[in-house]
């Protein structure tokens, strides 16, 4: 009996000590703060730090962007504190496929006056593109660019590195075929337009901005009515800089975009990344474009572009071989002489 009551008294003590311990463990400890959570003057002290590095680098953000990709190092640091820059960045809700560009469009103005908006068609192409990105990014500013789907398969690389500088990707059709000719019909003028921006897509490895130009600006009223319902917004330009033309040299593109962009006062800027004199005149028409009171703005898009799944396998079969055979080598190849 003593043993039994002697063995009830140690498993009491036991009982108690343990949820003691569970007490003392799972207890909120008023002395301590929870983990990780900052403080309110912490917190107040961080929003200021970053309130005032915005204000450094003198970009106003005009509008939430959902669904950005991560910020590169590029567009937070800039070396040359006399850049050019970027003064204001405009988000685009392309819903109903608004249209840009004083040339055709006159209904949407969002520009003040000394803003320009440099964009640049064509490309991507070895050396023209990689100096355009150059010249951009030794002034810490930022442009449009509006690839041809043909030209994005066979560069992806240099179109990856226009997206990883921070620059804005639209599309500017499969063949650059101008939609406008009797040649096409309207399939083939949405044709044209879908497979354009599939190709981008599969050559960035992501979805770019709905955002479309026409080639050599010949916008066809039907085309222009499916970009509405497809949601793609059009930029037309404010000033061509002609750098295509025969005879063109980087003075003339300097020359004509200046004395263009000082009479109208403001403008989207239409330019060539595919053009030699583009590249070679950008550094040269920046400098000017600083020097005159003029400011970039930069165009970003609310939402990516949906692309129809159809075209992008179209793509993808264009780029890729159909595999005939899966035989092993050993199978197919066999040494018959040595
Ligand atoms: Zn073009």
């Amino acid at each position: 009996m003593r043993n039994a009551a002697g063995l009830m008294l140690a498993t009491v003590v036991s009982a108690i000590a343990i949820a003691g311990l569970w007490f003392w463990t799972s207890s909120p400890r008023a002395d301590l703060p929870p983990p990780q959570t900052v403080g309110a003057a912490q917190a107040e002290r961080l929003t200021a730090d970053a309130s005032a590095k915005a204000a450094r680098e003198d970009v106003e953000v005009t509008a939430a962007i959902p669904d950005k990709p991560p910020v590169s190092p590029a567009k937070t640091t800039c070396a040359n504190p006399n850049a050019l820059g970027v003064s204001r960045v405009v988000e685009i809700d392309t819903t109903g496929g608004p249209g840009f560009g004083f040339e055709h469009f006159k209904q949407l103005d969002f520009l003040a006056d000394k803003e320009v908006v440099l964009t640049f068609d064509d490309g991507p192409w070895p050396v023209n593109t990689p100096a355009v990105l150059k010249a951009l990014a030794d002034e810490c500013t930022k442009g449009l660019f509006f690839p041809i789907g043909k030209h994005a398969g066979y560069h992806p690389e240099i179109l990856k590195q226009v997206a990883a500088a921070g620059h804005t990707i639209g599309a500017h059709t499969w063949s650059h075929a101008n939609l406008n000719s009797k040649k096409l019909n309207e399939q083939q003028a949405k044709d044209e337009v879908e497979k354009g921006f599939s190709a981008v897509k599969l050559a960035l490895g992501a979805a770019p901005s709905p955002f479309f130009r026409f080639p050599e600006l010949q916008h066809n009223p039907a085309t222009v009515a499916y970009l509405g319902t497809r949601n793609i917004a059009i930029f037309s330009c404010d000033l061509d800089s002609f750098d295509y033309k025969k005879g063109s040299t980087a003075e003339k593109v300097v020359q004509t975009v200046m004395t263009k962009v000082d009479k109208l006062g403001k403008g989207i800027i239409l330019m060539h990344d595919f053009q030699k004199h583009t590249a070679e005149a950008l550094p040269e028409l920046l400098r000017r474009l600083k020097a005159g009171g003029y400011k970039v703005v930069q165009i970003k898009a609310k939402a990516p572009m949906q692309t129809l799944a159809e075209y992008d396998e179209a793509i993808l079969k264009d780029t890729k071989l159909p595999v005939a055979s899966t035989r092993p080598v050993t199978s197919v190849v066999q040494t018959v002489t040595e």
